[in-house]
């Protein structure tokens, strides 16, 4: 059975919702670096910011294979999942680890979109993959924390009101072990964000609203603490596998819109007088990219069930990730030459896509580091960190 096969009535309301936003819609948001707002509304309308939040929280408590489906729609469509694919597994390190006044008090709020948790700060421009090395602390200092120092490219801080941030409560030389002493908080930022936090804002390559944070002594409340203080390293570990899961459902999306629309130009584009798509040179790429995605998604799905029945799925998480990954950009790069000069057109879409899924091959995880877990966790070899 193939995945067009799976979750059909999901897939059908899903790509109705998205059919509202057509790609003018997503042509002119990337032309202004504009937050898809009307978008988020609607997904947030229909339910679906809750989609993993539990049925007692006011969510959808959907599976974690719905919460694929939902976000490979959006990619497929021509759109863009990032806003949206931030709630859906931002919000796991508070459902796994929150207390449940916390829960209580905050994720009825989120699945119903009065609150936005966007925003999930642990990169810094020291630390980069080394996460365990990471330097902005937060000290207790009474009933708060104290929260000092420096984060780099944290997306959509502007548009959420709340922030999961991971930062260092016990100095790095007086841990056993590197991952000891960061903890993880619940930051609200409509107090946080002009008394000592400073938003400055990062132009990247695609429409992702992506900052730089200086925290110049910011407090935060004591109960913004997310479980134990000193877990935290644990804690976002803990959600990695259901992310890669997530992540790899949006490079299919994106590697099925690019088969999808090469396919069709290739058999419309006459030049020589024939279809370029008689062309083996242009009808190979696209097919083998489509093979690839298909591989792809048979492992995302395989990954996803473990996950729902509690089964380890480290290394199929992974590998689903990283198939994802490569097959969207070999999509990606069979459309372009496809699409051929029309390919660099932002009008026909493609460009847009192709700089959207290149950011797959390096975050929210490198790929590189993907191959590190297989090569030393899966397969044993001698560890590089
Ligand atoms: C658009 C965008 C949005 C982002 N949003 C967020 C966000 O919301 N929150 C957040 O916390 N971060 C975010 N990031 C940051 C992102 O997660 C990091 O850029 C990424 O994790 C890599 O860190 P780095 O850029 O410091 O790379 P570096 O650590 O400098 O690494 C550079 C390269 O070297 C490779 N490398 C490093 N060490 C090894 C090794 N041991 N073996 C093999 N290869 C290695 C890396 O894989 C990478 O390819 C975002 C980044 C971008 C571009």
């Amino acid at each position: 059975m193939t995945s067009v096969e799976r979750h059909p009535e999901l897939r059908a309301t899903v790509r109705e919702l998205c059919r509202q936003f057509p790609d003018d819609y997503w042509r002119e948001l990337d032309r202004k670096r504009e937050y898809p707002e009307a978008f988020v509304q609607a997904m947030t309308a229909a339910g679906y910011l809750g989609a993993l939040i539990p049925r007692e929280y006011g969510g959808l408590g959907l599976s974690l294979t719905e919460a694929t489906i939902i976000l490979e729609e959006i990619n497929r469509s021509g759109g863009n999942a990032q806003p949206y694919h931030a709630q859906v597994y931002t919000m796991g390190t508070l459902l796994r680890h929150g207390s449940e006044a916390q829960k209580r008090e905050y994720l009825p709020k989120i699945a119903s979109g009065k609150l936005r948790l966007q925003a999930f700060g642990v990169t810094e421009p020291e630390a980069g993959t080394d996460t365990t090395s990471l330097t902005t602390e937060a000290v207790r200092q009474g009933d708060c924390y104290v929260v000092t120092g420096h984060k780099m490219y944290i997306s959509r801080v502007l548009q959420s009101d709340l922030m999961i941030l991971l930062a260092r409560t016990t100095p790095r030389d007086q841990v056993k072990k590197k991952t000891d002493g960061l903890s993880v908080f619940l930051v609200d930022l409509r107090n946080a964000i002009g008394h000592g936090l400073t938003v400055n804002p990062r132009r990247v390559m695609i429409n992702n609203p992506t900052n730089e944070l200086i925290f110049d002594h910011v407090e935060i409340p004591a109960s913004s603490l997310i479980g134990e203080e000193g877990r935290g390293f644990r804690y976002i570990l803990d959600g990695m596998n259901a992310e890669r899961i997530l992540i790899a459902s949006e490079c299919i999306g994106d590697g099925r819109f690019f088969i999808e629309r090469a396919t069709r130009r290739a058999s419309e584009r006459i030049i020589f007088g024939r279809p370029i798509g008689q062309n083996q040179g242009i009808q190979f790429p696209i097919a083998r990219a489509h093979i690839s995605v298909e591989a792809a998604d048979l492992m995302r799905f395989h990954a996803a069930s473990l996950f729902g029945r509690g089964e380890p799925c480290g290394a199929e998480a992974n590998m689903a990730l990283h198939l994802a990954a490569n097959a969207s950009w070999e999509a990606a790069n069979a459309a372009m030459q496809t699409y051929g000069g029309y390919g660099y057109d932002s009008a026909y879409d493609i460009e847009r896509k192709f700089r959207e899924t290149r950011l797959f091959q390096v975050a929210p995880i490198s790929t590189n580091l993907i191959l590190a877990y297989i090569g030393e966790h899966v397969l044993g070899m001698p560890r590089s960190f």
